[in-house]
């Protein structure tokens, strides 16, 4: 099927309803939210950031889970996109608001167990902002990372760095290592850890081209232009549309401030 300018559709563009398990919901879209039933109660994981979107997705949680309350919302941080329907969770269910500025999360993380699932919140800062936290579901051994994970996206809202570079390679690391069997990024189509390795051979990749071609002598233009997106990783969500010249930009930035 082709629409009618031939584009090809950007698979954020129209919101998606995604079953994961029976009562684990992800409303896929530019911005995710899921709610899971864990058994007596609910919870709800980021919450948009269009407040209008309200009676919409009360209605989705309607329709999928029925009257279970939702206990806990969960923001993988506050960025104003993820935190919209905070107020509206908590007048309509009282449900209790955890993130990083609400809780303090230990190293060993958080636990909730309900007698369908439990999940677990764990702290992962530094790769996108201070307050990152990722959530991990039982049984389905899902993982939500929030923005950690851009779909070709550096991150990173500080500079790239080789202590913040060596943050998300550690972090990455630390994810994959988990072996989800689903990742849920807080933006866009969900993924695996095949595209988290991949990634980090992308990163690796760059810094190490923008290095050679800095040391040739060649300038940020040229620079800009000549890095080519990697075939397999053309259709990654957004990716050609501005992310790898965005990647190239900010290597390129700290290589030449020597930051890297
Ligand atoms: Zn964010």
């Amino acid at each position: 099927m082709s629409n009618e300018n031939n584009a090809p559709q950007d698979p954020a563009d129209v919101p998606k309803m995604l079953t994961l398990a029976p009562g684990f919901c992800v409303r896929q879209a530019i911005d995710n939210i899921a709610w899971i039933d864990m058994g007596e109660y609910a919870v709800v994981i980021d919450t948009l950031e269009q407040a209008e979107l309200e009676e919409e997705i009360f209605a989705a949680i309607q329709k999928t889970i029925g009257n279970k309350p939702v206990r806990y919302v969960i923001n993988t941080h506050t960025h104003y996109d993820h935190v919209a329907l905070n107020d509206a969770f908590r007048r309509r269910y009282a449900a209790e608001v955890v993130n990083a500025q609400t809780k303090c999360v230990p190293p060993e993380g958080l636990r909730y167990d309900g007698t369908k699932r439990s999940i677990q919140i764990l702290s992962m800062p530094g790769c996108h902002t201070e307050e990152d936290l990722v959530v991990w579901v039982e049984p389905e051994r899902a993982l939500f990372v929030g923005d950690i994970f851009g779909w070709g996206l550096i991150p990173l809202i500080v500079n790239l760095r080789r202590e913040t570079a060596d943050t998300l390679v550690n972090t990455y690391t630390r994810l994959i290592k988990l072996a989800p069997d689903v990742i849920i990024p807080g933006h866009g189509p969900l993924c695996t850890t095949t595209e988290l390795k991949r990634w980090l051979a992308y990163f690796s990749r760059l810094q190490a081209d923008v290095a050679a071609a800095c040391k040739a002598g060649r300038d940020n233009d040229d620079i800009l232009r000549s890095i080519a997106p990697p075939e397999d990783m053309k259709t990654w969500w957004r990716f050609l549309k501005w992310k790898h010249q965005d990647c190239i930009a900010k290597v390129l930035k700290a290589v030449r401030k020597g930051w890297l």
